[in-house]
C-alpha cells in the first residue's frame, strides 16, 4: 500500500481524534503530505500539552488496531452536508462530493470528510502512528507534524 494513502487516512484519523480529545473548535486549516510524513494545520489558540499529544496519538493507534473500513460514498453536497461529515468551508465544492468514512457504516463511522481520496481499503495498514512535533505557524493555527511506521 502506498505510503501517501496511509499517511492520508491517518491525517482524517488525526482530525478526528483531536476533535475528540480538545473538542470541536479544532478544524483543519491545511494539510500537506509526503512520502515520509503528514504535515497538519489546525486552529487552536494554544500549545498541546504532551498529555493531549500522547492522548490523540493512542486514539489515532486504537482506531488502526480496529482494522476498521475506509469506504467512499458517492452524494449530492446537501446530502453529504447532513451525514456531519467535515470539509472546508472556503471550499468550493461540487454538485456531488466523495465522502470518505472510516467505519461499518456512514452512520456510525468515526471519520467522516469530503475528501478526493486515495485512502487505505482498513485502518490497520496504516501501522503506528506517531506525533513528530506540534508548533505554531501564526496566530490560533498550529501545525503537527506525524509519521507511521515503515514511511
Ligand atoms: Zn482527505
Amino acid at each position: 500500500m502506498q505510503v501517501r494513502s496511509r499517511l492520508h487516512t491517518a491525517t482524517h484519523l488525526l482530525q478526528q481524534a483531536m476533535r475528540n480529545i480538545l473538542g470541536n473548535d479544532v478544524h483543519q486549516a491545511g494539510s500537506d503530505i509526503t512520502a515520509e510524513r503528514t504535515r497538519f494545520d489546525f486552529t487552536f489558540p494554544r500549545k498541546l500539552t504532551p498529555e493531549e499529544i500522547k492522548k490523540v496519538e493512542d486514539e489515532v493507534n486504537s482506531i488502526v488496531a480496529k482494522d476498521l473500513p475506509v469506504q467512499k460514498a458517492v452524494m449530492p453536497k446537501a446530502e453529504a452536508e447532513k451525514t456531519g461529515a467535515l470539509y472546508y468551508f472556503r471550499e468550493k465544492y461540487p454538485d456531488m462530493v466523495n465522502v470518505y468514512y472510516v467505519g461499518k457504516t456512514i452512520e456510525d463511522a468515526y471519520s467522516k470528510e469530503f475528501c478526493g481520496g486515495p485512502h487505505v481499503t482498513h485502518t490497520g495498514e496504516i501501522g503506528h502512528f506517531r506525533i513528530l512535533k506540534e508548533e505554531a505557524v501564526g496566530a490560533g493555527t498550529r501545525r503537527i507534524r506525524a509519521t507511521i511506521d515503515n514511511a
